[in-house]
């Protein structure tokens, strides 16, 4: 008999009453640390005290009115995000893959409207996610997400990534936009190199094609600067941002140039909860805390603490991990025993940590990380990895 929860989902057999910081708590007491944070969502951890409070002094006030009314607090949050940014201008979703819907509807609106619309193919990347929505699965374009699907949208080109001259060959008259995420995050962090990105910035810029990041799980301070593409001295046209912009509220929102932004005029884009009042008041103060330099800082230091360790970790454990990979708080051990069987060892050594794709392990612990959680959470590793270890030696 099918589950009362539509079984989409391989759930571990884990379920938390309480968090605080970056630790989970089981209901008999076991806690955890958690280097999933909801796939790059808490970005401050778990409770927050000042998201607790800005959630709480709005929820006192006002959730929600339509965005057929003015609403200070979506105003407030697109102007900061304005002004620390390349964007001219902001619309808030509830997701990521919503931020993807709209990316490919402007992006062709654009060419429409600029009288060339036979511009509408989008070209993306092999190992690229960008959400679950129709057009985000044609997107990303995996046969693991879109098989029994079909018709899928067309328009969706699939390069090799990180390929430049298949790329080159791709862009012809009739391509719309490339949509690619920074540090590849679901693909099994694979941050694409700075030389690409402006490569790729330098292309999009002779044949007139808009550049999309997809900065979902890459952005708001997870690379140690405020979007990963900082790193690279380039710019979009168009970026997505969600999941931690949040810090665990449903919040997304889809940034651009003016020009980018141009054929977006009122009444081709709407949605009923985007920007509500008590999304964007908790969506402000993440913003706040994160912009801030030394919170950056922070995110670097102990990236760098975290990266030294992990070094070590992989040259004492050669038949568990084959490397690290990633960048800031956005990081990957390449493993050689399955990486699933890695993520069930950190259970035991209560650790969570997210499973991707090429058997990579993910580490997506909160930014607000300390030192000491990091050498707690290396040394967890290190059980988890002995544990694996011993069970090879018995079998
Ligand atoms: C998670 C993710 C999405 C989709 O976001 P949802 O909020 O799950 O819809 C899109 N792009 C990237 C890079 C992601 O990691």
């Amino acid at each position: 008999m099918i589950s009362a929860v539509l079984p989409t989902y391989n759930r571990a057999p884990l379920s938390f009453v309480s968090g605080a910081g970056a630790w989970l708590t089981e209901a008999d007491g076991r806690r955890f640390l958690d280097f999933g944070s909801g796939i790059a969502v808490n970005a401050l951890g778990h409770a927050h005290p000042a998201l607790v409070a800005a959630l709480t002094e709005q929820a006192g006030r006002l959730w929600h009115v339509s965005n057929i009314y003015t609403i200070p607090e979506q105003e407030r949050l697109a102007a900061m995000l304005v002004d620390l940014t390349f964007a001219d201008t902001v619309f808030f979703t509830n997701s990521g893959t919503e931020t993807a819907e709209l990316a490919i509807k402007m992006a062709r609106k654009f060419h429409y409207e600029n009288g060339q619309p036979e511009r509408v193919n989008i070209v993306a990347f092999e190992g690229a996610f960008h959400g679950r929505s129709t057009g985000a699965i044609a997107a990303a374009g995996s046969e693991k997400m879109v098989k029994g699907f079909g018709p899928l949208m067309p328009g969706f080109v699939h390069l090799k990534w990180a390929d430049h001259e298949a790329l080159k060959a791709a862009i012809t008259d009739q391509t719309c936009a490339v949509i690619i995420e920074p540090v590849q995050g679901e693909g099994g962090i694979r941050p694409v190199p700075d030389q690409c990105l402006k490569g790729l910035r330098e292309i999009c810029d002779a044949t007139g094609t808009l550049l999309i990041f997809d900065e979902v799980q890459c952005g708001m301070g997870r690379t140690g600067r405020l979007f990963a593409h900082e790193w690279a001295g380039v710019t979009p046209d168009i970026m997505m941002v969600a999941k931690g912009i949040g810090g665990g509220f449903p919040l997304g929102a889809l940034l651009a140039t003016e020009r980018a932004a141009s054929g977006m005029v009122a009444g081709t884009h709407g949605s009923t909860y985007g920007g509500n009042p008590l999304g964007c008041a908790v969506g402000a103060k993440v913003l706040e805390i994160i912009a801030d330099p030394a919170f950056l800082d922070h995110v670097n230091r102990v990236s760098g603490h975290l990266l030294q360790g992990l070094d070590s970790l992989v040259a004492r454990h050669p038949t568990v991990f084959a490397g690290v990979r990633g960048v800031g708080l956005i990081l990957g051990l390449k493993c050689v025993a399955t990486n699933t069987d890695v993520v069930k060892a950190g259970y035991d050594a209560g650790i969570l940590t997210v499973a991707a794709a090429d058997n990579v392990l993910r580490l997506l612990p909160p930014l607000t990380l300390t030192e000491s959680e990091a050498t707690e959470a290396l040394s967890r590793l290190d059980a988890a990895a002995i544990a694996l270890e011993t069970a090879t030696k018995v079998a």
